[in-house]
């Protein structure tokens, strides 16, 4: 084994509005850390808090130097954060995890484990979860939904929580993508990959920060950033509507022709028209979920605007 200099470990958290949870946080995670044989640093993204977060984020900071702080300008949300502390991390390996302590900082030594065996990516893998009955349902529904649309494979029940290598953390940084989803990045960038299976818990304090409405756009950008099925969906139900539709039309004018229930309908074209209009404004809804998507990264835009970083020895 490694002698404890020779490696580091960093570990990047994402915090928005956490001040319940960071006291906890790290005492558990610096207790799990402190088992491993080697040395780390703990990278906290302050993303835009407006309660004591980052005050008690640069207390911490200031009693061990192996806290870092990176303070964004404003909140820019979940995966940019990540994206944040990423940058900023420099150990031999990387660990994300979340700030509310629903990913337990005890499995991290099993993922070092697993990466000390040699595994560039090692997936910490959701074998239950404690969450609410809906985001529950929500979630089997995604990864479902995920599932069966992705392009290719992605994980399932795996999140953001796990261990990347430092040349993988060098490549997901190189990624542009503005519409991120590191699960889905994770796996496209490939290497050799593991899994440790841990319970999910439940958030030791205060309320979820990603709101429902957040969810559905991370699992938005999941299924359009990772998938060309949606296009094709409609695409083939255009197909099939319009095949059906011009049998039916051969069978009016057949009737017609022979002069069968020739009473006009008001009904048929009524029903034919509000289909038809609804499955065509279906495709240009996903068009555009395309469309807006490709205009983000025309834009080009940061992924995240720093405001500070606080590491010992080099303030700015
Ligand atoms: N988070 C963040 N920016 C946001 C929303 C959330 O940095 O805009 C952080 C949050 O503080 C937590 C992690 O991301 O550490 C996961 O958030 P949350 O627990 O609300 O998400 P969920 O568990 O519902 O996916
Ligand atoms: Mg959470």
């Amino acid at each position: 084994m490694a002698h404890k200099a020779d490696l580091k470990v960093s570990v990047v958290i994402p915090i928005y509005d956490e001040e319940e949870c960071i006291d906890i946080l790290y005492d558990r995670l610096t207790a799990a850390l402190g088992e491993l044989e080697a040395d780390y640093e703990i990278i906290f993204v302050n993303d835009g808090s407006h309660d004591a977060s980052l005050d008690m984020l640069t207390a911490l900071h200031q009693t061990d130097a192996r806290v870092v702080v990176v303070n964004l300008s404003r909140n820019f949300g979940h995966q940019p954060a990540i994206s944040a502390g990423l940058a900023e991390a420099n150990g031999d390996c990387v660990v994300i995890m979340d700030g509310d302590l629903q990913d337990p900082p005890e499995v991290i030594p099993d993922l070092v484990a697993k990466w000390r065996q040699g595994n560039m990516v090692v997936l910490a893998y959701r074998r239950s979860r404690r969450e609410g009955f809906l985001r529950q349902r929500l979630y089997w529904l995604f990864y479902t939904l995920l599932g069966t649309v992705s392009d290719y494979p992605i994980p399932l029940d795996a999140g953001v929580f796990g261990l990347i290598d430092r040349r993988v953390a060098d490549q997901l940084r190189n990624l542009s993508e503005h519409n991120r989803f590191l699960p889905g990045l994770r796996a496209w960038i490939g290497f050799s990959q593991a899994v440790v299976p841990y319970d999910r818990e439940e958030r030791v304090a205060g309320r979820p920060k990603q709101s429902l409405v957040r969810l559905t756009r991370y699992a938005l950008d999941a299924v359009f950033s990772f998938s060309y099925k949606p296009l094709r969906l409609s695409l083939a139900a255009g197909l099939v509507i319009s095949g059906v539709c011009f049998l039916y039309a051969v069978v009016l004018v057949i009737k017609r022709l022979v002069g069968i229930d020739v009473v006009p309908g008001f009904t048929t074209p009524t029903v034919a028209i509000l289909f038809l209009g609804g499955v065509q404004l279906i495709s240009i809804g996903i068009l555009g979920e395309y469309i807006g998507r490709v205009y983000d990264e025309v834009k080009a835009r940061p992924l995240y605007i720093v405001s500070e970083i606080l590491r010992k020895g080099e303030e700015s």
